[in-house]
């Protein structure tokens, strides 16, 4: 284990690539080399090298020889951890969204709601074209997210639409998404959910339920979720947030997360977070279970930017590293059978690998309210590796 000291000392270091003769068959294709591997899923936390061959991990063990490889990426000084997963963004609105968020280190995510089942088949077509692991999930609206509010006319909460666009898109659209806060659903929350829950139930899909702001009690959408569903947005201030007004976590929601209801963060830029809530949130130990970003193009020059930066907003509120790197990786892993196998390091799966620049200094850091607060530590992803190629990252 790198010390702290000697962890900073070469943090400026750029990460190298050193291409070897081929002379020989090297044993690996591509070394990832003297980095602190952080790899929640197996509880590794240490300095070492990771291998990799044919696209999947070969090896994470110390003092792996340059010389094996074909290919070595300098990783000293820096965190070597699983591909990230990001569970929330609107990455499929445009074809370029998925190498932006690659070149961030996120080698898996989703795309969460833009599109209903009017517009689903272009986002899916997007998905299937795009570099990394994309899924989708249908917005309940079948008009997508429109300013008038995707769920505000029930007669665009359109059961049948929904139901035949998942069967036309099992393998990309791996749930639906409801947006449940006033201006967008209305006095029509708990309706609208009811019918999608209709359509995801026998399908076996979850839905992604983006709460705050709501007509109806939080608890009484709580009550209408099923195991595996995700909240998002769980920061999201009063009325009808996850604390009552005495800063008491709600039973119900204690009560959602023992059966087995994720809550995820979901920065965005409106009305989803402000410090306070999180602040308290930590005070109370009630931590999410992923951190997602809600990216999209227009958020990668106000409040979001990228993947890096949202998680390091967690390290300044004083979550331990590795539990925010488990929130991006292992158990975002969990929220979606297609991300089976992914979120880890261990040798025989995908060679999917974020190598992350831990900087020390002042950083500024925003919530949905213009709050800003300055950290001491930031991520910065240096290298992206994609099913054990190397992606070019700035
Ligand atoms: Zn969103």
């Amino acid at each position: 284990m790198l010390t702290r000291r000697r962890f900073i000392s070469v943090a400026a270091a750029g990460a190298a690539v050193f291409k070897l003769p081929r002379l020989s068959a090297a044993e690996y294709d591509l070394l990832i080399k003297g980095g602190r591997v952080i790899d929640p899923s197996r509880r590794f936390d240490r300095a070492a090298d990771v291998a990799i061959k044919g696209g999947k991990i070969a090896a994470v063990q110390p003092n792996i020889a340059a010389s094996t490889a074909a290919e070595s990426i300098d990783a000293t000084g820096k965190l070597v951890v699983p591909g990230l997963i990001d569970i929330h963004t609107h990455a499929g609105r445009e074809k370029e969204d998925a190498a932006l968020c690659l070149a961030d280190g996120v080698t898996s995510l989703v795309e969460a709601g833009s599109a209903g089942a009017d517009g689903i088949d272009a986002v899916v077509a997007i998905a299937k074209a795009a570099p990394t692991r994309m899924r989708v999930l249908i917005n309940a609206g079948k008009k997508g997210i429109i300013p008038e509010g995707d769920l505000m006319d029930l007669a665009n909460v359109d059961v049948a639409a929904m139901r035949a666009a998942i069967e036309r898109h099992r393998d990309v659209v791996v749930g639906i998404k409801a947006r449940l806060s006033k201006p967008v659903a209305g006095k029509n929350d708990l309706e609208a959910l009811k019918r999608a829950q209709s359509v995801a139930r026998p399908l076996g899909v979850p839905i992604m339920i983006h709460m705050g702001q709501t007509e109806s009690p939080l608890p009484d959408i709580l009550a209408v979720l099923k195991s595996g569903d995700i909240v998002t947005h769980m920061y999201a201030p009063p009325p009808n947030g996850i604390f009552d007004g005495s800063g008491k976590l709600l039973a119900a929601v204690t009560d959602a997360r023992k059966r087995g209801i994720w809550f995820d963060f979901g920065n965005g830029r409106v009305d989803h977070f402000n410090w306070a809530i999180v602040d308290h949130a930590m005070k109370e130990r009630v931590l999410p279970d992923t951190i997602s970003t809600d990216w999209g193009q227009a958020a990668r020059t106000d409040q979001v930017f990228n993947f890096g930066n949202v998680l390091s907003k967690f390290l300044m509120v004083g979550m331990p590293l590795d539990a925010v790197i488990a929130c991006a990786t292992s158990t975002a892993a969990k929220t979606f059978p297609s991300f089976k196998g992914a979120g880890t390091l261990r040798p025989g799966s995908t060679a999917d690998v974020a190598v992350i620049e831990l900087r020390q200094g002042s950083f500024e850091f925003e919530d949905n309210y213009k709050g800003k607060r300055a950290g001491t530590q930031k991520l910065v992803t240096t290298a992206t590796v994609l099913g054990g190629k190397r992606i070019t990252t700035s």
